[in-house]
């Protein structure tokens, strides 16, 4: 008989480490190489038909340092196989340009990653390849309307970059295979708690940038399959484009994996903490965060999700202005004002460059919160003390 799966924390403590990647110490070895010198012209040969492995072939190809962290995020994923790749950015574009070619046709949420949005308009349009964003809270029929039939790939990002919407995963996945497509997900938000490939995913995008580093020192993305033929198509691509990171970052990555189990979970209740406070003032209008009952997306975040992150939006009143809402960020001493998200440390952005197709605009201003790992009591204060500048504008 089978043994039961190991958990989530004990899982994260062992993977990564087996056979050569550990070499007797306790952390896989940093390696670093361009050439690796074969035994032989046969050898050479062997080794070169071997590119969908974790072959030693040539440094781009991948060294034990990134192959023992693409062991770590397949399993974090639940997945077979990860590709490592240089930043989050590039674990989006990689997988985009994989599947779609010229002539072809690709859905896009409105909600979706600023950058993500400007490689479709930019790059992927100049290829000759055509995006429809579609409203992210679209059920399977809204969404069947808008496939053609050069429909390629159909994209998910949930919860939505700023807005947070959360996505009906498993039913638009089965409405795009049912006519052929690729389903990609940037499930960046929804590490760990979210299982793509039990959801109908084809593709998993980590943006290892953010909680796995948990540091703010490290840009890394992971692109995640869990079949052969995904895998060869996301491979293949990756190879074709050069992609690389670099095995001192993964080195870093993989020390952050480490402690990823308990950073996560004081971060979801903190942020949890500090959101129900911005729930309770009168200023604020609406909390955009999926785990927070009452929120937009609750009901899909408990069918779906085992637990969240700390990253959340808040929309103020009306009649709170734009200027009002930067005074008070900018009045923050224990939130940084920075794109990004992730680390240790606590993060205020406000909301108002996102760009949107077919949502209605945001009811209010509005930010987007990161909670660190300070403790929740003093952020709470930071914020008090910051919210009399909203009343400027009020
Ligand atoms: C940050 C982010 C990315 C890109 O990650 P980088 O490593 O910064 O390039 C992709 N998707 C989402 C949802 C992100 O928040």
């Amino acid at each position: 008989m089978d043994k039961p799966p190991h958990r989530f924390d004990t899982r994260l403590s062992h993977a990564g480490r087996a056979g050569t990647h550990a070499l007797g110490f306790v952390n896989p070895a940093l390696v670093r190489g361009s050439t690796v010198l074969q035994p032989s012209c046969a050898a050479r040969l062997e080794a070169g038909a071997q590119r969908l492995d974790q072959a030693l072939i040539y440094g781009v190809l991948g060294t034990p340092t990134h192959f023992a962290l693409e062991d770590v995020i397949a399993e974090i994923e639940g997945g077979s196989r990860c590709q490592i790749v240089s930043s989050g950015l590039a674990a989006v574009t990689t997988p985009l340009l994989a599947y779609l070619k010229s002539g072809d046709h690709a859905l896009i949420p409105d909600s979706v990653y600023g950058p993500t949005r400007q490689f479709c308009d930019g790059m992927l349009r100049g290829l000759g390849i055509e995006t429809t964003y579609y409203p992210p809270c679209i059920d399977a029929d809204g969404l069947a309307a808008l496939l053609r039939p050069n429909s390629r790939v159909l994209y998910l990002e949930s919860p939505g970059s700023h807005t947070f919407e959360v996505q009906d995963v498993p039913a638009l996945a089965a409405a795009a295979h049912a006519r052929g497509l690729a389903v990609l997900m940037d499930n960046t938000w929804g590490i760990h708690a979210f299982q793509p490939f039990r959801h109908g995913v084809d593709v998993s995008i980590q943006a290892l940038t953010k909680y796995v580093g948990g540091h703010s020192d490290v840009l890394l993305g992971g692109i995640t399959t869990n079949d052969p033929a995904h895998w060869e198509r996301v491979r293949t691509a990756a190879m074709a484009l050069g992609q690389y990171a670099s095995p001192d970052d993964c080195w870093l990555a993989l020390r952050g994996v480490r402690t990823l189990g308990v950073r996560l979970r004081q971060q979801m209740q903190s942020g949890l903490t500090v959101a129900r406070w911005f729930a309770e003032r009168p200023e604020v209008l609406q909390v955009l965060h999926p785990a927070l009952p009452g929120a937009p997306g609750h009901a899909l975040w408990r069918r779906d999700f085992t637990g969240a992150c700390s990253l959340f939006g808040v929309v103020f009143q009306p009649a709170i202005r734009a200027e009002a809402l930067h005074a008070m960020i900018d009045a923050l001493t224990l939130f940084g004002i920075g794109a990004s998200w992730g680390g240790y440390e606590s993060l205020a952005l406000p909301s108002s460059t996102i760009a949107r197709s077919v949502s209605p605009p945001l009811p209010g201003p509005a930010a987007r919160f990161h909670i660190g790992l300070e403790d929740p009591a003093d952020l709470i204060a930071d914020l008090t003390t910051a919210f009399a500048h909203l009343r400027g504008g009020a």
